[in-house]
């Protein structure tokens, strides 16, 4: 019974989103994965809203997909609406949202796993690690199971002890119907971990036939949607469902207030600190006392279900308290309720314990990913998933660690933050987290990692093709564009409309196309010429839109290129892995503190580790001879 399964080059502990993305990756890359979950009916569960993306988080989605990870195919596959948002701003902004039907999304990773040779599935409760002679071997199963493995992926999401909170009550779970897992942080603290304790909380779901939209603000998706998988061949969404606005009042806020003394945010049963930008209602009100009312975004959980997300009521406080306010929100006057919000607790472990590659520096062929290593958001936790899967595959073939620079994707900027600066309060991705955000663009991240990917033996040779097809249309058009000319008579009237000035003698298309407002089907409409050069050449609609942007913002581009190169430079700079920095005597103590608790491999990570001053890293590379 003990070893009745083979012995597997990975086991990936979870099937949540950094669980699947870790199994995915790996699998495809070549190693033998066994995925072990609890539940194998909740793999990949939303266990909070049913939407993919948006700000920041939509970009990460398309490095995973650009990556080769599966998350933004099964996003398109069970999406029913599709956003860009903030198409108002610069393309840095830009970031695709959708709302997904939350059965689907599930169904489809498990259909992609399926799909995946070399991914078993062995639905148990893992409640240790297996370690010999101080060497990890696999797990152990609440079930007596011991299944041997040469590397373990950790991605327990927020079920280790984890407790429910509704109102002054508490239970044991790990999200809402599910049980929570015990023995792992027991064992990994005897092993030296350090621990801690997040939280986090969920809105109630509803009845969508018991609301009154008339009542409510209608938010249909965009026009023309699009997708977020680059590689996918799904069609782009041809009917959505709509979401609907409504609003708190000074009403709602009484009848949740009157609840706050048996509220376990207030009365002190929850200790652990929770996502400050996803606060829960009541501490919205108790914030921001002085707004008489708070945006709900009425979101459906799929294509057929009338099941309701109300986004924005976040709430651990009574069942009844809940059900009462939400009578008060216009629209929502006889409402049903399905299941109450709540808050959970969970254990986390602080990242700056892991290296960039995700795996422990304590045990050897560990690697955590996702809401264990204090992240919140199915993005950041699914690209952490395939960051570990594929450094685990590496690891493994005796291959050096894929690391993801600062400024080649968000993913980057997210493990290193969370490997050099820790974090004490759920992370979550934003776009001011980067300080190359121009660089980091959703419309790039092919171009920015497809080719890695590549290398490393995960994407496609088919999707590197489409990449470099896209590539080639992008600089084919740049030319046309650099050296047709437009009269004056062909572009004034458009430019005039446009409140622009405008031109006396003939200029080239792309000195145009780079003023405010002006945009390529500008420049198409007015030269008949230019249209027939961009016609003959048949490109597709995302190298056209690249063509724009770079064109567009080649000045700030090109800056945040050099600005890159600079950082980059630091970046290059090793240092020796044993470097003993306590005989470093000009180095601050709290320097020497952080440099010997974190062990940073380059000069680059140890200048952002806080603590570590500019002077410190002056001294660093004083010492290294630089
Ligand atoms: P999870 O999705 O939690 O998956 C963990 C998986 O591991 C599950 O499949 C589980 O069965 C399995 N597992 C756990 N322990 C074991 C074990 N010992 N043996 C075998 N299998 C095991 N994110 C936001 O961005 N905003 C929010 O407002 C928000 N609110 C949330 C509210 C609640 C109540 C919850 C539960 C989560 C919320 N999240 C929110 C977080 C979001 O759900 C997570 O960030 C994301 O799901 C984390 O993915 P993961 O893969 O790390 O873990």
């Amino acid at each position: 019974m003990k070893n009745m399964l083979p012995e597997y080059d990975v086991i990936v502990v979870g099937g949540g989103h950094a669980g699947c993305e870790a199994a995915f990756s790996a699998a495809k890359m070549g190693s033998n994965v066994l995925l072990v979950t609890m539940n194998l009916q909740n793999i990949a569960q939303m266990s909070c809203n049913p939407a993919m993306g948006g700000v920041a988080k939509g970009q990460i989605v398309r490095e995973i997909d650009a990556l080769g990870g599966g998350s933004g195919i099964v996003t398109d596959k069970s999406a029913i609406q599709f956003k860009m948002l903030n198409l108002s701003k610069g393309p840095a902004m830009w970031s695709p949202r959708t709302q997904n039907d939350r059965m689907r999304f599930a169904e489809e990773w498990r259909l992609q796993l399926e799909r995946t040779e070399n991914v078993h599935f062995w639905q148990d409760m893992v409640n240790g690690l297996l370690i010999e002679d101080g060497k990890l071997k696999g797990v152990k199963t609440v079930i007596g199971m011991e299944i041997k493995s040469k590397a373990v992926v950790l991605t327990n999401g927020t079920f280790l002890n984890g407790l429910i909170h509704l109102g002054e009550k508490n239970f044991s779970g790990g999200r809402s119907g599910e049980g929570a897992s015990y023995g792992i942080t027991e064992q990994l603290v005897d092993l030296g971990f350090e621990t801690g304790r997040m939280k986090t909380g969920t809105p109630p779901r509803v009845d969508g036939r018991s609301l009154d939209y008339s009542k409510m603000e209608e938010q249909p998706g965009d026009e023309n949607p699009n997708k977020f998988s680059y590689s996918d061949h799904t069609d782009s969404l041809s009917k959505q469902r709509s979401c609907y606005i409504t609003y708190t009042n000074p009403k709602t806020h009484k009848v949740l207030k009157g609840g706050f003394d048996r509220s376990p945010m207030f009365n002190g049963s929850i200790k652990s600190k929770g996502p400050r930008y996803c606060p829960s209602i009541e501490d919205k009100i108790n914030r921001f006392a002085e707004r008489d009312r708070h945006q709900i975004f009425v979101e459906p959980e799929g294509w057929e279900t009338v099941e309701i997300y109300v986004n924005g009521f976040s709430t651990s406080l009574p069942e009844e308290v809940q059900y009462e306010a939400l009578k008060t929100i216009p629209g929502f006057e006889n409402v049903k309720m399905f299941r109450p919000g709540y808050a959970i607790e969970y254990d986390y472990f602080p990242p700056t314990q892991l290296t960039h590659s995700l795996e422990t520096k304590l045990v050897d062929n560990l690697f955590f990913a996702g809401q264990i290593n204090g992240t919140t958001g199915y993005e950041e936790a699914a690209s952490q998933g395939l960051m570990a899967g594929i450094n685990v595959h590496l690891k493994l073939q005796g291959k050096e660690p894929f690391i993801l620079g600062r400024s080649d994707a968000y993913i980057g900027v997210l493990i290193d933050d969370l490997i050099t600066k820790g974090t004490e309060e759920p992370y979550r991705m934003f776009t001011s987290r980067a300080e190359f955000r121009i660089l980091l663009r959703q419309d790039n991240a092919d171009l920015r990692l497809t080719n890695l990917s590549h290398q490393i033996g995960l994407a496609s040779t088919e999707q590197l093709d489409k990449v470099n097809l896209k590539i080639e249309q992008t600089n084919a058009l740049k030319s046309i564009l650099k050296k047709t000319s437009v009269a004056p008579d062909e572009i004034n009237s458009i430019l005039e409309s446009k409140n622009s000035s405008v031109i006396k003698q003939k200029q080239k298309a792309n000195s145009l196309l780079v003023r405010p407002h002006i945009s390529m089907s500008d420049m198409r409409s007015a030269s008949e010429f230019l249209d027939q050069k961009i016609k003959d050449l048949d490109p597709t609609q995302d190298a056209l839109i690249q063509a724009e942007i770079q064109i567009k913002y080649d000045g700030y581009i090109s800056r945040e290129q050099e600005n890159a190169l600079k950082l980059n430079r630091l970046e290059e700079v090793k240092i020796p892995p044993h470097t003993d920095y306590s005989t470093l005597s000009s180095l601050s103590a709290e320097a020497v503190e952080k440099l010997t608790e974190i062990k940073p491999v380059t000069i680059g990570q140890a200048s952002r580790i806080s603590g570590v001053s500019p002077s410190d890293v002056s001294i660093l590379l004083v010492y290294l001879g630089r």
